[in-house]
């Protein structure tokens, strides 16, 4: 059994998380990340690393190995965050280097989505498979892709596994990535609002715009709402929703024959309403071999993912370093 060490840093939440290699959490801790300033946030994770570890008995020098789960853009290469979109004020932040300094133990940097699919592959849905996908499925669509038992990162901006922006319709809908067509722009939940928003602006009395728990800002729990209540506007941009699902889901499974697709947020909160349709138009974008060896579930880890996200980046990186 090795001890790990997980630091999540979200757009909103920043955490810091003891774990062992069997998936038990022995201690977290999250606080607010929004509008905060790295030069207080990283001696904050230390100060957290070495709290948790003397309350469970141990020392930060028994931890194998740390992993740290960080929105892109980032230098993975080099554990750089250069720009994460929610956090204003962490601009080229060398949170690798620094934790290896202070914490004076080895670790890893790991886009969040990549981490995602290492916890599901690790300790959820995923455990047992050599070839699997996880996407993301919440505000915007991240992949993570696991092929004959490895992380698959790409060259050498390690940026594999972009799967929200795989273009899937020429010339069609803006992408907040500045591409036409992504994946992303028809099913990632903040297009959906947006174009909700955008779509519905002038029909105050839609059954949507009712639905809103913000007024004029419907998101996907109003679009669900309208869905389940049979609005004939939600019905059809749901059907539309789950062909596009489905179109991209099944490019990856001819791509990766993956044995298993694990999707998080939507399809875990939303339920079989949102994954049902998906398998229903798939036969129409993949081979029926590939398909009948590939089951589509939702994550296992549901919102737990992000305590686990870190943890799992570490026992990875002890994996590929042939430690376990
Ligand atoms: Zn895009």
């Amino acid at each position: 059994m090795k001890l790990l060490l997980g630091v999540d840093v979200g757009g909103t939440k920043i955490g810091v998380g003891l774990g062992d290699s069997s998936g038990k959490i022995l201690g977290s801790s999250y606080r607010d990340n929004r509008d905060t300033d790295p030069n207080e946030m990283l001696p904050w994770i230390v100060s957290e690393a070495n709290r948790l570890t003397a309350e469970a008995g141990v020392k930060v020098s028994d931890v194998a190995a740390f992993g740290i789960s960080a929105p892109f853009p980032a230098d993975a290469a080099r554990g750089i965050m250069v720009r994460p979109p929610n956090n204003p004020h962490w601009r080229n932040v060398a949170i690798l280097d620094y934790l290896r300094d202070n914490l004076k133990i080895d670790g890893c940097f790991e886009n969040d989505a990549n981490c995602g699919a290492l916890a599901e592959w690790f300790f959820g849905a995923g455990r047992g498979c050599k070839d699997f996908i996880y996407l993301t499925m919440s505000t915007g669509i991240g992949g993570g892709i696991i092929a004959s038992g490895n992380l698959v990162r790409g060259g050498k901006t390690l940026s594999a596994g972009e799967l929200g922006h795989i273009c899937i319709e020429l010339n069609g809908r803006q992408c907040s990535c500045g591409m036409k067509g992504c994946y992303e722009a028809y099913c990632g939940g903040r297009a959906i609002a947006n174009r909700m928003a955008q779509e519905l602006k002038d029909q105050p009395d839609s059954m949507i715009m009712k639905l809103a728990a913000e007024p004029g800002k419907p998101d996907m729990r109003t679009l669900e709402a309208a869905y389940r209540a049979n609005d004939p506007y939600a019905v059809a941009l749901w059907q539309e929703m789950s062909l596009r699902n489905a179109q991209a889901i099944g490019l990856f499974i001819n791509a990766f024959n993956p044995q298993r697709i694990v999707l998080g947020t939507l399809a875990w909160a939303v339920g079989d309403i949102f994954i049902d349709p998906i398998l229903k138009e798939l036969p129409r974008f993949c081979w029926k071999e590939l398909l009948d060896v590939c089951e589509i579930v939702p994550s296992e880890l549901k919102r737990d993912i992000s305590s686990y996200a870190g943890i799992a980046a570490a026992l990875n990186y002890l994996k590929e370093n042939g430690k376990i």
